[in-house]
């Protein structure tokens, strides 16, 4: 844990294990947190909120744009440390750890943009709105993506003028803990960012009930974050809430199909299928499936899978034990219950011993049916269903038909199409011809149970802040 700056243990003095989920070697012990512990840090955050609030936001930026630089330069520390609590590719790790050097930075060039406004007021003379800091945001964040959501929570929370207590997930603290004490190291004052490690139906809850927090930014499990919006209604608290996704691919017979499949490859298996927004269902037209089935098949084939350690991997193992026998039991029912053909895949590697690497084949699933579990939950890991449509007004049907509605793409060269698209696609992120990609210029976030509220993009700050209007009479 991280309170005031400093490296804490727990106030009941106990840990818990960091395992690698290639090897099962244990990497660290990390304080188990409890309330009192979320209390002390919340203290500190409040201690610390009126003297960051006071210092301009360009001073803020100043701070943040020098912790982007110490982690470009320990990249390739900081990538080892999150393959090895997270299990992804060394050079996904890279990218991950540069993503969150890029988002700090963003916000350091927005800091100048903080400003309110000046409205004339017919009769009455002028008004002013200004900009204020929300106080304590708390920030939960999942293992999927632990560096890069750390920093589309603390990037915009902390250069708008807030403190924050963040949460790391159990599976992966490390590489937050190490991301925070490089915000201390670029001379982040004690007590603006502290972190707690512990479970989430204690520590996480303590954190969203506190009355010094006045903002949840949640990312996790569409069910969680119902529990978290419902304590915070509690104490009237803002939220923002980041939740699964169940993101179609829709792929039309004018497709560039080379490209389409590259896209559903990367899209499903990057991060081993543990990606909020990646590919979970794939709706492609009559006309054009064997070509484009053939082309993934054989893309999933040449896919390397391994301890992301090693050189050359291409998807790791799954984060958790029971990630891996969610996706084991998903699989084996669909081969019993005969719901759909498994093309490649569809099993543990050989020599794959129980807790000692959660790996499993990365898996194409064809002739599925449309109650099939596959398509109706949110799939986090390498196993990918594809399903024939006979036309677009189809495939939207389809692709709408979810609780969620995180991401959505289109593969088409037609301009009617991606305008239909656009306009009937129900999700916070329309992707044409690409899929997964996100950038800090762009708002990012899902609506229905895919949660509320936006990151990344000048949205993002206002998230994070209040206005307060002066009304003048002269
Ligand atoms: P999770 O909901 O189990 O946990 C997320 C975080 O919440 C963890 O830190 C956990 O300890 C904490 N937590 C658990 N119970 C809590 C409670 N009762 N109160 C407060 N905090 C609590 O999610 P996960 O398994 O870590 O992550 C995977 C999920 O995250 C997937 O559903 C994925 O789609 C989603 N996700 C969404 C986005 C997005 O931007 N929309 C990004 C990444 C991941």
């Amino acid at each position: 844990m991280q309170i005031n700056g400093k490296a804490v243990e727990a106030c009941g003095g106990e840990f818990f294990d960091v395992k690698n989920p290639a090897t099962g070697e244990l990497i660290d012990r990390v304080p188990m947190g409890s309330e009192n512990d979320v209390d002390m840090a919340v203290g500190a955050a409040a201690a610390a909120s009126g003297g960051w609030a006071a210092t301009s936001p360009q001073q803020r930026g100043v701070i943040l744009y020098r912790a982007a630089g110490i982690v470009r330069q320990k990249k390739d520390e900081l990538a080892v440390l999150l393959t090895r609590e997270q299990g992804k590719p060394l050079f996904e790790a890279k990218n991950e750890i540069e993503g969150f050097a890029n988002v700090l930075e963003y916000y350091c060039g927005l800091a100048g943009s903080l400003r309110g406004d000046f409205v004339t007021v017919p009769q009455n003379g002028y008004a002013f709105t200004a900009k204020k800091p929300l106080g304590v945001c708390a920030a939960i964040i999942p293992w999927n993506m632990p560096a890069l959501i750390m920093a589309w929570k603390i990037g915009p929370a902390l250069i708008s003028g807030n403190t924050v207590v963040l949460k790391p997930a159990s599976n992966t603290p490390l590489t937050n803990l190490a991301l925070a004490s490089v915000l201390n190291e670029a001379g982040l004052p004690a007590g603006v960012l502290n972190v707690v490690t512990g479970p989430g139906n204690s520590v996480g809850e303590a954190l969203v009930r506190s009355r010094e927090v006045k903002k949840i930014s949640f990312t996790g499990e569409s069910g969680t974050g119902k529990r978290v919006a419902e304590l915070a209604a509690g104490g009237m608290k803002r939220v923002t809430l980041e939740l699964g996704g169940s993101d179609p691919m829709l792929v039309c017979d004018d497709a560039e199909i080379e490209s389409a499949a590259i896209g559903a490859l990367r899209g499903r298996f990057y991060n081993c299928g543990q990606t909020c927004t990646a590919v979970k269902r794939v709706y492609v037209f009559e006309s054009v499936a064997e070509e484009f089935i053939k082309k993934l098949e054989a893309g999933i084939r040449n896919l390397r899978v391994g301890n992301g350690l090693d050189g050359n991997i291409s998807v790791g193992p799954l984060n958790n034990l029971s990630q891996w026998e969610y996706v084991k039991g998903l699989v084996t029912e669909i081969k019993e219950k005969d719901e759909g053909k498994v093309l490649t895949g569809g099993k543990v590697p050989e020599g794959c011993e129980y807790e000692k690497g959660y790996f499993f084949e990365p898996s194409l699933v064809v002739d599925v049916p449309r109650d099939s579990r596959l398509l109706n939950e949110e799939v986090f890991g390498p196993v990918l269903p594809v399903v024939t449509v006979k036309d677009l007004d189809e495939a939207i049907e389809e692709a709408n038909n979810t609780r969620y509605g995180l991401g959505a793409s289109l593969w088409t060269k037609n301009l009617d199409r991606i305008r239909t698209g656009c306009e009937k696609l129900n999700a916070g992120v329309v992707w044409i011809n690409q899929h997964l990609k996100v950038a800090p210029e762009v708002p990012f976030g899902g609506v229905k149970e895919s949660g509320m509220g936006r990151e990344n993009g000048p949205d993002a700050l206002l998230e994070y802040m209040d206005t307060k209007t002066i009304m003048l009479k002269v």
